[in-house]
Order: structure tokens, then C-alpha cells, then sequence
């Protein structure tokens, strides 16, 4: 009807029907916007255009801590199903694992998992696999690398060599300057200086003089000149302030020879009572504007300001702070273990940096602060350096190993401890601990 004709005599008549519609939209616009919980309304352009620079906005404003991601080890058991380790206990995307599925070659040793089998994989802080290898012996194994395209796949064939290592050492300054003495470790001090700062409260007890001895494993290849993993099997601090001794278990925590969890139980959700999800954990979260994928790396729970927030587990409050863009008033608690949890858009903080913390104890309140459109909390939990879904992951949930799982706990760890102690040959003990972690060819 409008054609270019006809539209110039209109011109007028058009522009006032437009306008009056525009400011009809925006009387209606503000009447129905004042209650909106979701995070993510439309941006002003700026922000639109500050976000395409971070994609990672939260985490961008309150820095890592964490150690760089290492890698992750499993020992498949039986009954084991991958694509439920994947993504239950290992966190990853299990899209990711049909895109390993879809190499024909390498699909055959995936659909073909043993009990014993030893499966190794690094991942990147977002939770996105890296790299993934199985060994299927000791000698033969598997492994799939991300590339810019996909994933590549390739045998492994060298020999895989475990080696033990005791190290004992004195405490003068700060941990790491006392592992730097040990050139057996060379290039890994940081990593198990970290790993025995999530288990112990070095950063309030530890005192110079205190002696330590530690036992670590290192996985070597044949024809490679440096270890490609090294961990962190037991240790004994003995300390003016602290005595601790624990050994690692199977589901990668650490517990004291009688079986108890270094770590707290941890509640599901840092409330008192259940509030509604506005927006829930999403690594794969596009941007309703952008098109581009923001994950948003925390539950929100639609609650009204000043709702009191609980700390779900014991630990330390590592940082709190204020910023006006993003995160509002924040704050951060490491609950040791590699377990930390993170409140954003905080109306008050109620504890201090540096403080101890109980379980259950109000840390805050929540409100409506920073980029935010509604009052809710926005609440992540880190596992070993990297977000998870607070509300599916697997969370300690007893102080104890109980059964079957205390029995083999102890079986193994006698062995350990006595690694530890110098009570047997490390030579001996990496030849058990291989055998006892698989049956295989
Ligand atoms: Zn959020």
C-alpha cells in the first residue's frame, strides 16, 4: 500500500501514528518492568559492547585464586558407566563426549571401557575438555587433544612409568619456598603447594619450624624428559599449631587414617528456605543480544533484599569487594578441597576477609546491587578451580567413610601412610599401588 508513490503525501501522518505508538510501547514498558528477577534483561549498548570483550564477566571480576587446571585422574571401577562419570562426577559436557565418539578409531576404545582401566583429562577453568587419554595397559593408551577444529586422536605407546617420591621438608616462610628446595619436583611446586593449601589451614597455622613429609606420585612416559602428571598422594604436617596426616582417596579427597573427610558436609543451597530459580547454572548460555555464548557459571534464586545468606559449609572468607558493573557487593569462601563458593549482588556483607566461618552461619544478606534488575542471589560453586552446577554436583555430605568404602579406604592407605613413614620401599609401594589400581594386561 505504502509504495513510494503514495508514501510522500503521508509522510506526516505517518510519523505521528509511529510516535504515538513508541510512547504508548514505553508507558506500558515501564508499567510492567519494576519486578523482574531474570539477570540478563537487554544491556545498555555499552555494556553490550564492554561483553563482547569478557565473555566471562563474572569471573572476570573476582580473579582466579586457583591454581591453574592440572590434571585429573580416574581408575575406572566395575560397574562404571562413562558417559555417567562424565558428566556427574567429571563435569563436563557431554556433547563433548559424543564429539570424541564421532573418530571411528577412537570410539572403539570409549565403547570398550574396563574395569582398571586408568583414565587421565585435562580441563580448561570453564569446564571445556582439553585433552582426554585412557590407558588401556601400562604401555598402550589412547588419547584425543583439542585442536581448533575438533578433536585430534593418536595411539600412545610408550611406556608409562609410576614413580613414588617421599619428600620432607621445614617450614620457613611461606610453603612453596620450602618445596622449592626440591629439584625432584622441579616445576611443580606450585601445584602441590596449592593442593596442601586447600587441605590445611596453613594460611592461619603454620609456623616456621614446622616439618612436613609428603609422598608423591609421578606418571612418566619413556621418551618424555619430564613427568606429565604428578600428584599429591599423602601427607603429614606436623606443626606447632597442627598435627594432620591424610591420604587420598579414590574420589580424589583426602582423609585421616580413621577415615574422616578433611572437608566438611556441604549444603546444597546457602538459604534457609527454598526460593524460586530465576536462572540457572548454563555453561552453553547464549546472550540474547550478543548471539554469543556468556555461560552463566551460578544459580539465582528470585529473594526479596535482606534475605539472610548462609555459608553451606565451614571455611575461610578469601575476599569480598564491591563492583558497581557487575558482580555488586561479592564475596568468596574457600571451604578447602578444592571447594569455593561465590555470592553476588549482595545488598550486605556481614563477615569480614579473613574470617572463619561455621556452617550455617549468616555471612550476608542478599539484594540487588551491581548488574543486576531484580533482587536475587547469585550463587557459584567452584570444584578444584572451576564452576560446576551448585544444584547437581556431587557434594560431601558425611565427615566419615562408612563400609565397603572405609574398608578399602583403609586397606590402601595403610600402605600409603607407611610410604610416608619410610616403613616401606617406594619401589615396592608404586609396584602395589599400580596392581591394586588395575588388573589389566
Ligand atoms: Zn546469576
Amino acid at each position: 500500500m505504502l509504495n513510494r508513490y503514495t508514501a510522500r503525501p503521508r509522510h506526516w501522518a505517518l510519523l505521528f501514528i509511529t510516535s504515538t505508538c513508541l510512547v504508548l510501547g514505553l508507558a506500558i514498558y515501564l508499567s510492567s518492568t519494576p519486578i523482574e528477577t531474570e539477570e540478563e534483561a537487554v544491556p545498555p549498548m555499552s555494556e553490550i559492547l564492554e561483553a563482547l570483550e569478557a565473555t566471562d564477566f563474572h569471573n572476570a571480576l573476582i580473579p582466579p585464586l586457583s591454581p591453574p587446571p592440572d590434571w585429573e585422574q580416574y581408575t575406572l571401577q566395575a560397574g562404571d558407566r562413562l558417559s555417567y562419570l562424565w558428566q556427574e562426577k567429571w563435569h563436563l559436557p557431554l556433547a563433548t563426549l559424543y564429539t570424541l565418539l564421532d573418530n571411528k578409531e577412537g570410539a572403539r576404545f570409549l565403547n570398550r571401557v574396563q574395569p582398571g582401566q586408568h583414565i587421565e583429562w585435562l580441563a580448561s577453568r570453564d569446564g571445556q575438555l582439553l585433552a582426554f587419554r585412557i590407558w588401556q595397559s601400562r604401555a598402550q593408551g589412547s588419547e584425543w587433544l583439542r585442536e581448533s577444529s575438533g578433536f585430534s586422536f593418536r595411539n600412545l605407546t610408550s611406556q608409562r612409568e609410576v614413580k613414588l617420591l617421599r619428600l620432607e621438608g621445614t617450614l620457613q616462610g611461606i610453603l612453596v619456598n620450602s618445596l622449592n628446595n626440591m629439584p625432584e619436583i622441579a616445576g611443580q611446586q606450585g601445584a602441590i603447594a596449592a593442593a596442601l593449601d586447600r587441605h590445611l589451614p596453613l594460611r592461619r597455622d603454620a609456623r616456621d619450624g614446622d616439618t612436613f613429609s609428603l609422598l608423591v606420585e609421578q606418571e612418566w612416559l619413556s621418551n618424555d624428559p619430564t613427568p606429565y602428571s604428578t600428584r599429591l598422594l599423602a601427607f603429614d604436617y606436623q606443626g606447632q599449631r597442627m598435627t594432620i596426616r591424610a591420604a587420598r582417596h579414590q574420589d580424589g579427597r583426602f582423609y585421616t587414617p580413621e577415615g574422616i573427610s578433611l572437608i566438611p558436609p556441604f549444603d546444597r543451597i546457602p538459604l534457609a528456605q527454598r526460593f524460586r530459580i530465576s536462572s540457572n547454572f548454563n555453561l552453553n548460555r547464549r546472550h540474547p543480544v550478543t548471539g554469543r555464548v556468556q555461560p552463566h557459571y551460578g544459580t539465582d534464586f528470585a529473594t526479596p533484599t535482606g534475605t539472610p545468606v548462609r555459608a553451606p559449609a565451614d571455611g575461610r572468607v578469601i575476599r569480598t569487594g564491591r563492583n558497581h558493573h557487575y558482580a555488586g557487593n561479592y564475596l568468596v569462601i574457600d571451604h578447602g578441597q578444592g571447594f569455593e563458593t561465590r555470592y553476588l549482588h549482595l545488598h550486605r556483607i556481614q563477615v569480614n576477609r579473613g574470617a572463619d566461618i561455621k556452617r550455617g552461619q549468616i555471612i550476608g544478606q542478599t539484594g540487588n546491587t551491581g548488574r543486576s534488575t531484580g533482587p536475587h542471589l547469585h550463587y557459584e560453586l567452584h570444584i578444584n578451580g572451576r564452576p560446576v552446577d551448585a544444584m547437581r554436583a556431587a557434594l560431601p555430605s558425611v565427615e566419615k567413610l562408612q563400609g565397603a568404602d572405609l574398608k578399602l579406604f583403609k586397606e590402601q592407605s595403610q600402605q600409603i601412610f607407611s610410604g610416608l613413614d619410610n616403613r616401606l620401599a617406594l619401589q615396592d609401594l608404586a609396584q602395589r599401588l599400580t596392581q591394586n589400581a588395575s588388573s589389566i594386561q
